[in-house]
């Protein structure tokens, strides 16, 4: 399962396009598929994306971000949910139009994105992506919205679905998120005075700087001379919140503060409750690392049984692109996560994991396990059984794929070859969480999608047609 994007932006500041690459290094975890930068020395906007990792993508780091280099620039790294994995859909996505350029930068998905899409082709507009972001620059294009007194708040209102935005445009930036404020969002301020915004606050420590405040559900924050600004385009308070929880649970980085609290804590939080609702008897507790590892910790320290890390993650090999065949996968797995035989051999282990997706891989880790010489293994999960897919920004499997679909706890097992599996409770879940259990999203469990989705009108692809691209390019 893959998070969809992250975003960082900065204003004002002479290293801002440096920043901007140290930022999305440190959210390189939210994406990797492609990597962009835009710059504006307050006149013009340069940009420059392409496909891959940071590191990749600005392999000639020092003459990419030396023509980059001015005062005022927002950066993306993408994974993608709604159109494919390609240059043209790369980010930020620069335009032009009868105000000036902008360049856009989206973290989420579009649930009316197709819909709006239509409507614009029908009129003859063309579009040179595939992605859902394309439709906003068309709604901001659009004569009626350009005359609008805000024509940014006005275009917002249009938009359905879950998203966290940056704009730049030549003379500032807009950062914003939906009313639902379903993607994190968060406000920092460089020792130097200068404004950040970035998906997560982890982002921050990369440059130095102190987090602020998260950007409010439905609110614009103007990034410009005169400082920061801000205004709603939803009138506070009249819009419960759905926080992705699952970005507390899995997607965000430990060290990130979002959502009211810290990362590691809540997953911590998370394997106590799991250690209170599902004991085991059992010699060793271990994660699946690395995001299994908070929860762990927490349901070592409330059974009091041992914990240590059975095994090891090489965080060298990255995404190695070798499809798709299952054993392919697993050779993959096998490179990637390796058991230290000297913890498992001859006990019985409680094995803990965030989330199970379609079980394969975990059932690669638990026979690995077994095979070490582990006696027992427990097999826990400090989220309940994922049965639905995500409209808004996660890209999960067909609902068909999902192991706990149509499967009993007892058929989990079978399938896991584990000596016992156990669930987090949705209701210990949301206990553990710092903001009421109604201000988060939680349809990936119960099917209540509180943005109302048409599945048959959400394919994620607007892809109709086969498009060649042999070359990376950018407008630089
Ligand atoms: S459906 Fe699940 S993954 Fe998607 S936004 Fe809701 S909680 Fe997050």
């Amino acid at each position: 399962m893959k998070e969809s994007c992250g975003l960082f932006g900065i204003f004002g500041d002479a290293e801002a396009v440096q920043k901007v690459f140290f930022g999305l290094h440190s959210l390189q975890h939210r994406g990797q598929e492609s990597a962009g930068i835009a710059s504006s020395d307050g006149e013009f906007i340069n940009c420059y994306t392409g496909m891959g990792t940071v590191r990749r993508v600005f392999r000639n780091s020092s003459q990419i971000l030396a023509k980059l280099s001015n005062p005022i620039a927002i950066g993306h790294v993408r994974y993608s949910t709604t159109g494919a994995s390609k240059i043209v859909n790369s980010q930020p996505l620069l335009s032009e139009y009868s105000r000036g350029q902008v360049a856009v930068a989206h973290n989420g998905n579009l649930i009316n994105a197709l819909l709006l899409r239509d409507e614009y082709e029908a009129y003859g507009s063309i579009f040179k992506s595939t992605s859902d972001t394309e439709v906003i620059t068309h709604l901001l294009a659009k004569p009626t919205h350009v005359s609008n007194p805000d024509p940014l708040a006005h275009v917002l209102n249009h938009l359905q679905g879950a998203y966290s935005l940056l704009f730049l445009f030549a003379d500032r930036i807009e950062a914003t998120r939906d009313p639902y404020g379903i993607r994190p969002l968060c406000i920092g301020q460089t020792e130097g005075g200068c404004y950040v915004i970035a998906s997560e606050t982890c982002a921050f420590d990369a440059i130095g700087a102190k987090f602020v405040r998260e950007v409010e559900p439905g609110e614009i924050v103007r990034l410009d001379k005169d400082g920061l600004n801000s205004r709603f385009f939803v009138k506070p308070g009249t819009v419960t919140p759905a926080h992705c929880i699952f970005e507390h649970i899995y997607f965000a980085k430990q060290n990130s503060y979002i959502f009211g609290e810290n990362v590691h804590e809540f997953r911590k939080k998370l394997g106590r409750q799991l250690a209170i609702e599902h004991p085991a008897d059992a010699d060793v507790v271990m994660p699946v690392p690395d995001s299994g590892t908070s929860a762990a910790i927490g349901y070592a320290e409330q059974s009091k049984i041992p914990f240590d890390m059975g095994m090891v993650r090489s965080h060298y090999i990255g995404r190695t692109f070798i499809s798709p065949g299952q054993r392919l996968r697993e050779l993959e797995v096998k490179l990637k996560l390796q058991v230290v035989k000297e913890v498992v051999d001859g006990k019985s282990v409680v094995l803990v994991d965030d989330s199970i997706v379609r079980g394969t891989t975990t059932r690669g880790k638990i026979r690995a396990i077994r095979k070490a010489g582990a006696k027992q293994i427990h097999m826990r999960v400090s989220c309940p059984p994922l049965r639905f897919p995500c409209f808004y920004g996660v890209d999960f499997p067909t609902k068909e794929e999902l192991l706990a679909n149509n499967r009993n706890l007892l058929q989990i097992k079978e399938f896991l070859e584990v000596d016992s599996v156990d669930y987090m409770s949705l209701e210990g879940l949301l206990q553990c969480a710092t903001l009421p259990a109604d201000h988060y999203c939680t349809a990936c469990w119960n099917g209540k999608y509180r943005i109302p989705v048409d599945v048959a009108l959400n394919k994620f692809t607007t892809e109709r047609y086969q498009m060649h691209m042999f070359e990376e390019v950018s407008d630089l």
